[in-house]
């Protein structure tokens, strides 16, 4: 049994076990969302992306009526504006942003832009046409971030030719070649490669090889913000920021209540509120966010990244359970994220005080990697939160009747978020039939007890990918 799929068994046991006792304690578990309310926080982006967020608009200042809501303006709830217009460029369209564009991942990532889904990602399900397809789909959607950063004349720093994921064993270098051997049967742009090629592309011998995937590759994540920000606005949609929604009233008619007391009546909604969501009462029992860690180093020196010797540029992120990414700006900085991940009790999106000892390993790891950067500090250094579902999986459909929804990415969305978006304007017209046979269509979550048991079981998950990392 591979990495991937160890890690997934131990999660489905982990969730059937924390919520076997969530039903022994079934009272405590019902309760527990009346016991532990969730805060309304959403505390500001960090992250040295955040510098090339755009102004924000104004928030909303009176009651509003609309065709469709969107809460939240990161990279689903943006393009799921655009499309939705593009598709019915009749119907009213508003997003409500709690703070500005970007500010939860999608402004806050480790900038890698990847085919396929989390859970498909080198991985073959029991359909491999189906894993074709998504790779398809994915591919499809990478040139569809070309064409929108051109129309809109931004440029977001997309590069796409390809991202490597490096195999620490060999045992991982000899599966990622079977899988390799299958995929480019089934016309997938994938190679693997050996120890000397990995060395020369990356400048580090630490590696036993590594996996390429040529249409891969990376972006400025807050700039691609901007792209789908000022592509929806182009396309009719209105955006309001700092403009938090505190209660949502389900209903033929929809009421979204926002914190500063306005009300918005529209006919569909869109969830596009990723990890923040069960805060609003939804997913409560789908989603566990976990937190993750950035670092970003100075620009450096031709000469110091000569030293570096990372001559192809190509991001990469190792094989290990606990992930750590880097990638490499185009004025040369080097970003690395991953590590030590953490969940905070209730589902809090606040960054956690041990973050620094977080940081601190970062930096370790960085100088692991790359020994000529042992002297360099960070720069600028962030969390974020990763909206994890129990199985990998990601969801995109109907909530119910005229709610919509994208979720469950699981630190795998830069790229998927807008494909999410594309299906959700088709399910909002009417036209989801074409999307029906894929596995992410109204994929229901695994079962997550409430709190105190949440809380419990994603210590022992993440204890484990702790010592199996
Ligand atoms: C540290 C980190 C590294 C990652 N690295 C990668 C990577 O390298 N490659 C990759 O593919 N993916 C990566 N991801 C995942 C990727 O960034 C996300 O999957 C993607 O950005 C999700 O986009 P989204 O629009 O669904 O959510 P978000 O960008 O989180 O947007 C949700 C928005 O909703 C707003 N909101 C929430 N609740 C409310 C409310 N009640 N009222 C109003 N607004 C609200 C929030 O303020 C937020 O702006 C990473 C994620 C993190 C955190």
């Amino acid at each position: 049994m591979n990495k991937l799929s160890s890690r997934r068994k131990f999660l489905k046991t982990t969730a059937a076990a924390s919520a076997a006792v969530a039903a022994g304690a079934a009272g405590v578990n019902s309760l527990a969302p009346g016991i532990w309310p969730e805060k309304m926080v959403f505390e500001p982006n960090q992250s040295y992306w955040a510098k090339s967020q755009a102004a924000a608009n104004p928030p909303l200042r009176q009651d509003l009526e609309a065709d469709v809501a969107i809460i939240g303006g990161g990279f689903t709830g943006l393009s799921s504006a655009y499309y939705i217009r593009q598709n019915q460029p009749a119907k009213k369209v508003v997003v409500l942003e709690a703070r500005g564009c970007g500010n939860g991942a999608s402004g806050r990532n480790g900038a890698m832009v990847l085919t396929m889904t989390a859970d498909r990602f080198m991985q073959f399900s029991a359909d491999p046409a189906i894993d074709k397809r998504i790779y398809d789909l994915t591919v499809e959607n990478i040139r569809q971030l070309h064409a929108l950063s051109t129309a809109s004349g931004i440029d977001c720093e997309l590069e796409t030719n390809g991202a490597l994921e490096v195999f620490n064993t060999k045992a991982d270098l000899e599966a990622g070649k079977a899988y390799v051997e299958k995929a480019r049967k089934l016309g997938m742009d994938v190679e693997v490669w050996d120890k000397q090629r990995t060395y020369e592309a990356l400048g580090t011998r630490l590696y036993e090889g590594a996996f390429l995937d040529r249409q891969c590759g990376q972006v400025h994540p807050m700039k691609l913000v901007q792209v789908f920000k000022a592509a929806a606005q182009k396309a009719g949609a209105e955006i309001y920021e700092n403009t938090a929604v505190a209660r949502v009233e389900e209903g033929n008619t929809i009421r979204l209540h926002t914190a500063a007391g306005h009300t918005v009546t529209a006919k569909s909604l869109v969830l596009a509120s990723n990890a923040y969501t069960s805060r609003l009462g939804f997913f409560r029992n789908g989603i566990v966010p976990i937190f993750n860690y950035v670092g970003i180093t100075p620009a450096l020196s031709d000469a110091q990244i000569a030293e570096v010797g990372w001559r192809s540029r190509l991001p990469f992120s190792d094989s290990r359970t606990i992930v750590t990414y880097l990638g490499l700006t185009r004025d040369n900085r080097i970003h690395i994220g991953g590590g030590k991940a953490n969940y905070s009790f209730n589902d809090g999106l606040q960054q956690r005080l041990d973050a620094g000892q977080a940081f601190r390993n970062l930096r370790s790891e960085l100088a692991r990697i790359f020994p000529s950067t042992a002297s360099l500090e960070f720069e600028t250094t962030w969390s974020g939160a990763v909206d994890c579902s129990l199985d990998f999986s990601s969801s995109v459909g109907r909530w119910r009747d005229n709610i919509y929804y994208g979720i469950g990415y699981c630190g795998h969305g830069v790229n998927l978020t807008s494909l999410f978006g594309r299906i959700i304007a088709d399910f909002e017209a009417g036209r989801e039939q074409q999307w029906n046979d894929l596995p992410f269509v109204n994929h229901r979550f695994l079962y997550v007890p409430n709190e105190p048991f949440r809380w419990v079981g994603a210590q022992a998950a993440l204890a484990y990918y702790r010592m199996s990392g």
